[in-house]
């Protein structure tokens, strides 16, 4: 069942992802050569405190950290570890949310480590391009799946490959609610976007081929060949006005 949020609600919503943006603005900050996941983690579970909310990932189906930080060939998910030095040129995707009185905001970006390459540096402009195209798609009367293909069309026809298996979500009340939002899929199809919807929306783009395997850690998403992947992720509003981003930074 797709929940839609009262104006009580929304308001919380729209603080809980206030303090996600800002936990992903600082976490990504610290992205650079030299740093460990975990201190990033660390960073970005004090930032989500100090505002009085919880990371919502923490102890979800027993993630063991605030964020997820994956690197390079990482999708998601990827455990935060003292262990894991960011190196030179690295790509850093961190994913996290933050609850607020039981209320949920949910992003994420990719961040360089240092100098990237120009196809590594052309696959993360074109996920957060894909991401704003998408969300421009979600409009009141339309469709889950015009945001679907919004996405697909914008980076396959930049040469890039979209993970199938994880989809953007309902968020709100719970971390992962009703509808899914694919990053394929085709316009005019799917559950009705109404007014009160709150959606996370977040491809999850390859340079290479699609295909995933999940590592033996039970959580890392890697791309199967090896290629790189980024991934952006904002929580959004769907209002009579258009999409609202709540997690802008
Ligand atoms: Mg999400």
């Amino acid at each position: 069942m797709i929940v839609l949020k009262t104006a009580k609600q929304l308001s919380l919503i729209r603080e809980a992802c206030a303090i996600a943006a800002g936990a992903l603005e600082q976490a990504g900050k610290a992205v650079e050569p030299g740093v460990s996941t975990a201190e990033i983690d660390r960073i970005a579970c004090e930032y989500i405190a100090r505002h009085g909310a919880q990371p919502t990932f923490l102890h979800y189906e027993g993630f063991p950290a605030g964020a997820c930080i994956s690197v390079n060939d990482e999708v998601i998910h990827g455990i935060p570890s003292h262990k894991r030095i960011i190196g030179q040129g690295d790509l850093v995707s961190i994913d996290l949310g933050a609850t607020l009185e039981g209320c949920i905001g949910d992003t994420a970006a990719t961040f360089a480590a240092g100098d990237i390459t120009p196809e590594a540096k052309r696959l993360c402009d074109t996920t957060r391009e894909s991401l704003f195209i998408g969300i421009a798609a979600a409009v009141a009367g339309g469709r889950i799946g015009d945001i679907s293909s919004a996405i697909q069309l914008y980076c396959e026809s930049r040469g890039f490959s979209l993970v199938r298996e994880y989809t953007g979500h309902g968020v709100g009340l719970k971390l992962h609610e009703e509808p899914s939002v694919p990053n394929v899929g085709k316009a005019g199809m799917g559950p009705r976007l109404v007014p009160g919807m709150t959606l996370a929306i977040e491809p999850m783009v390859n340079a290479g081929s699609s295909a995933i395997k999940r590592l033996s850690d039970g959580w890392t998403v890697k791309t199967l060949d090896g290629s790189l992947s980024a991934h952006f992720e904002h929580t959004i509003a769907i209002t009579p006005d258009g999409p609202a981003i709540l997690t802008a930074s």
